[in-house]
């Protein structure tokens, strides 16, 4: 069965999409640590980071580089954290986290946000990608 990522990928779950190439994909996290927080995944539905091929591992960090340097410039923030978990979704995706603070990358400070202040953030960054 596919993951609940490649279902957003494929548009069959919607999402506030913030980019994507022919290999890899960007929206927003559903359930926000911070305003912005963004993740990034391979089209390519693998489970585990560790068991990515170099490529794709190589080309995820690139892609996730590009995204996170315009959510610094999009987002208040003292600078993007990256975390990888994996537990709840086994679909890899890279978490950039807008950081003002240790309690932002924690994962127990969530943010609520509306579906207009969403679909704001995520064209604050869209406008920062090239
Ligand atoms: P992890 O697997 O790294 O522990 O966390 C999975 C992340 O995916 C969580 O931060 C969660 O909020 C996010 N997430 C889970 N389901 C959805 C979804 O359907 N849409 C979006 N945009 N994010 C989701």
């Amino acid at each position: 069965m596919p993951s609940i990522f490649t279902k957003i990928i494929n548009g069959e779950i919607p999402c506030y999409k913030i980019a994507e190439d022919e290999n890899f994909f960007a929206f927003l996290d559903i359930n926000p640590n911070a305003k912005g927080h963004t993740l990034c995944i391979p089209k390519k539905e693998v489970d585990k980071i560790m068991d990515l091929d170099e490529d794709t591992y190589m080309g995820l960090m690139a892609f996730s580089r590009k995204v996170g340097q315009a959510i610094e410039e999009a987002i208040d923030c003292q600078r993007v954290g990256i975390t990888v978990i994996g537990l709840e979704v086994p679909h890899v995706h890279v978490h950039l986290i807008p950081l003002n603070g240790m309690k932002d990358a924690t994962f127990q400070n969530k943010v609520s946000l509306s579906q207009e202040e969403f679909i704001t953030i995520a064209e604050r960054i869209k406008s920062r990608i090239e």
